[in-house]
């Protein structure tokens, strides 16, 4: 009989069978609330009508096109849409279909636009699994261990992480920069270095947020030196920390922008913006591949945006968001051992520490598994799995809010 691997290990024990929303049910049609949202994915909850619409009636009219044999509608509409939302000057697009895929035309459009080797990363970076990506990937050594030697040419840097340190948010930042200076001095010549390459909030790594100094303190830097800024948005994008972008809360200006995750809805598409002085530099036929933009992608993407404008889900992220942080807030107010809740919007991670102050991973998962048995899927992230995420859909109403809190606080008091 066959089976998955084993490294598909699950998180929660949840077999769906159907999703509506923020939830999710099972052939029993047990109801679970998914603050997952499949990582980040669903942005507009599971199977929004609209989308589903879109879908339906692109699959009946065309599936796959190949964009570098024919162009198809949906793509020359997702472009021209995506130029209404994306940051001034990022006006030329290249789509793939994984976040991890994206990054890789991220790092090969950098090289070439330079023609420099080097890529430096920032600690606690999560930007994929491929070879490469898992290369310029600190979030944990489980992305790395055994399949090395991975891409050389990448040097690591601080990532400004007040909690980890122990200091103030200046104190971190002002830190994280001296150390890329001494990076840039002893390690990576910055005639060698083609790009910076930065999640304007550490995802897989621990929900940590950066802060405007440091993205201006990178953007200096990449002025001076001819690198280039590569914002990694594929988890926190698409209106998810209550922006459009997350780098808007940090006034962070990118050279590469690079999107997954949020822009489908849940199909795989995902794609990397630029300017066009830089996307000239990457020759035709550079980048490409078989499936990337597909058409029913693209028509979900289409109406994703939609439905994002329409729903007003970008402020809902922020009031939702405020609303979720605040009762986390009032829960970990009562338990010593959640050291922080932290983040934007609807991307909230709660930070578990044991009594000696150090990361406490196992606590965080059995109030995951605890949770779980309540009906409220959440994931855990960072290096020790130490933090608890909630990232439900952008649609997520302020009742589901209630509710989520309620089992949360129920799962804490269980295992605390
Ligand atoms: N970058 C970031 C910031 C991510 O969060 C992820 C996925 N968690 C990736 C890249 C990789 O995306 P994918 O899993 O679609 O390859």
């Amino acid at each position: 009989m066959a089976e998955l691997s084993a490294t598909l290990k699950q998180a929660t024990p949840v077999v769906a069978t159907r999703g509506e929303g923020v939830n999710l049910y099972d052939a029993q049609d047990n109801r679970y609330l998914d603050f997952t949202a499949g990582i980040g994915v669903t942005s507009t909850g599971h199977c929004h009508p609209r989308v589903v619409a879109a879908a339906q009636e692109q699959v009946g009219k065309l599936i796959h096109g190949q964009y570098t044999t024919i162009m198809h509608q949906p793509l020359l509409t997702l472009v021209e849409r995506l130029g209404e939302v994306l940051p001034q000057g990022l006006d030329r697009l290249f789509f793939a279909n994984s976040g991890s895929e994206a990054v890789e035309a991220a790092l090969r459009l950098a090289r070439q636009a330079t023609g420099r080797p080097n890529m430096i990363v920032f600690h606690g970076g999560f930007h994929g699994r491929t070879v490469a990506t898992a290369s310029m990937t600190t979030s944990g050594t489980k992305y790395r261990s055994g399949f090395s030697p991975l891409m050389a040419g990448v040097q690591v840097s601080p990532f400004p992480d007040p909690l980890h340190y122990g200091w103030s948010q200046e104190e971190a930042t002002r830190f994280a920069l001296r150390e890329l200076d001494y990076t840039l001095q002893t390690l990576a010549q910055p005639n060698d270095t083609a790009a910076f390459l930065v999640e304007p909030i550490l995802g897989e790594g621990g929900y940590v947020p950066g802060s405007t100094e440091f993205f201006a303190g990178l953007r200096e830097r990449a002025d001076k030196h001819g690198i280039l800024l590569i914002a990694d948005e594929v988890q926190t994008g698409f209106g998810r920390t209550g922006k459009f972008w997350a780098g808007e809360h940090f006034d962070m200006s990118a050279d590469i922008l690079i999107t997954a995750k949020g822009l489908a809805s849940g199909f795989p598409l995902s794609g990397i913006a630029a300017s066009s002085a830089l996307m000239e530099k990457a020759w035709p036929g550079s980048q490409g591949g078989t499936y990337g933009a597909n058409a029913v992608a693209c028509a979900a993407a289409i109406a994703t945006l939609d439905v994002i404008q329409d729903e007003g889900l970008v402020d809902n992220a922020a009031q939702r968001g405020a609303q979720l942080k605040d009762g986390l807030q009032q829960v970990a107010d009562k338990h010593d051992e959640i050291a922080e809740v932290r983040g934007l919007g609807l991307l909230i991670g709660n930070e578990f520490r044991d009594k000696d102050g150090n990361p406490d991973g196992a606590t965080a998962a059995k109030v995951q598994q605890e949770a779980a048995r309540r009906g409220l899927l959440l994931l855990t992230c960072g290096p020790w799995g130490q933090v608890v995420r909630f990232i439900p859909a952008l649609v997520v109403s302020e009742q589901e809010v209630d509710e989520a809190t309620a089992l949360w606080a129920e799962s804490v008091a269980a295992v605390l």
